[in-house]
């Protein structure tokens, strides 16, 4: 593994796997097999469901996957629009299309870089089915807002919380307010199994509909033996990363305290600098996935030049996600100037929940010495 060093290299991200992991992993490996191949899978949804404190999970193969089922369940496709903020991965809004369905695109607030409630509610047309509200880099939508305007328009609010493991709104923890909520295990994630998801909810019939879709459309209890009662998915977890997965939920506290640990270090290291970095209103909890900070306007900012200066110093940064409106596959969207501007003003910092006091301030040195030496 990485011996720290002056020079060692400094990763953006990267699991923390102990023993325990490999414990798991090894006895499913072994034994997980046969009558026992869907033991940590069970465990794991369970596990899940109760960190969040929701009804129902299925593990699934991806965060995409859930997304992709989860709006098959709620009838999503062909006609539809579903409303998400400009600045996401792309894998919030592909299943959107995916379903035959568009992703109507909207400019994100300043305060949180999520879905602006005002922008919204201006989008809303009579084809629009669904909010899909993504809590980008552990900060939360506004979820208030948000319920309102989906329950007086009739909308699914549905939550991609995939960024959002250990964030809490109001005492209710991201991805457990909305129709469903889904959530990312890529390795780059707060918890990981590899590559894996999950969909969660609180809906017994949409429990029940997305658990048919999951299984290829066998329904359960059908007694005969390869029946689909229609054309489903294949997005399933396996054992194996289950068995991963079990081992980091039993130290999901000690995870999100090591992301909530870095973030606070650079906080201090970066502060009295022209930036602001992932918000946590009062009567929240940020998880913070992927530290992240936004020059402040009318302060010069060269994102290349420092990404170079931390490049040749070994270390990761990455940009802020691009507008979607800015990729090829979408309408560009010159109006969203809050997408624009924050893309192009901010970056994200190496988070690992293990990174070093050392390592961070290796970090910060960089990030103020590109902002502290320009006229402010
Ligand atoms: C990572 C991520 C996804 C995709 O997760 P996969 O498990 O790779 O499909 C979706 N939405 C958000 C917000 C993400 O960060």
């Amino acid at each position: 593994m990485n011996s720290e060093g002056p020079n060692s290299r400094i990763y953006y991200t990267k699991p923390s796997i102990t023993g325990l992991e490999i414990r798991y992993a090894n006895d499913a490996v072994s034994n997980g097999w046969g009558e026992r191949c869907y033991e940590y899978i069970e465990r794991f949804e369970q596990l899940f469901a109760q960190h969040l404190g929701v009804r129902h999970a299925i593990a699934t193969s991806s965060a995409t996957g859930a997304l992709h089922m989860g709006m098959a369940g709620l009838g999503i496709g062909p006609g539809d629009e579903v409303i998400i903020a400009d600045i996401n991965w792309i894998a919030s809004a592909a299943p959107i299309v995916h379903l035959g369905a568009k992703p109507v695109l909207v400019d994100v607030s300043r305060d949180t870089w999520c879905l602006d409630p005002s922008a919204v509610e201006a989008a809303i047309t009579p084809r629009t089915k669904a909010i899909l509200a993504v809590h980008l880099y552990g900060n939360l939508c506004d979820m208030d807002a948000l319920s309102a305007i989906a329950e007086k328009h009739g909308l699914h609010l549905i939550e991609d919380a995939a960024e959002a493991i250990g964030s809490v709104w109001h005492g209710r923890r991201a991805g457990s307010m909305g129709a469903f909520g889904a959530f990312s295990f890529h390795g780059t994630k707060t918890i990981t199994t590899g590559e894996g998801g999950i969909f969660v909810t609180n809906d017994d019939a949409l429990y029940a509909r997305v658990l048919t879709l999951s299984n290829h459309g066998r329904a359960r209890g059908e007694n005969r033996q390869f029946w689909p009662e229609r054309i489903g998915f294949k997005y399933k977890m396996s054992n194996v990363q289950a068995a991963i997965g079990c081992a980091q939920m039993e130290r999901i506290d000690e995870l999100v305290a090591g992301k909530r640990r870095v973030f606070e270090s650079y906080r201090a290291a970066l502060s009295g600098l022209p930036l602001r970095m992932n918000p946590e209103p009062v009567g929240t909890v940020n998880g913070y996935w992927m530290p992240t900070f936004v020059v402040d306007g009318g302060i010069p900012f060269n994102r290349e030049e420092l990404l170079a200066a931390f490049m040749a110093d070994n270390i990761d940064g990455r940009v802020f996600f691009w507008p979607l409106s800015s990729l090829p596959a979408f309408e560009s969207r010159p109006q969203h100037t809050e997408s624009l501007s924050l893309s192009a003003r901010a970056l994200n910092l190496p988070s690992y929940h293990d990174l070093t006091d050392a390592e961070i301030a290796r970090v910060a040195r960089h990030v103020v010495d590109h902002l502290g030496r320009r006229p402010r």
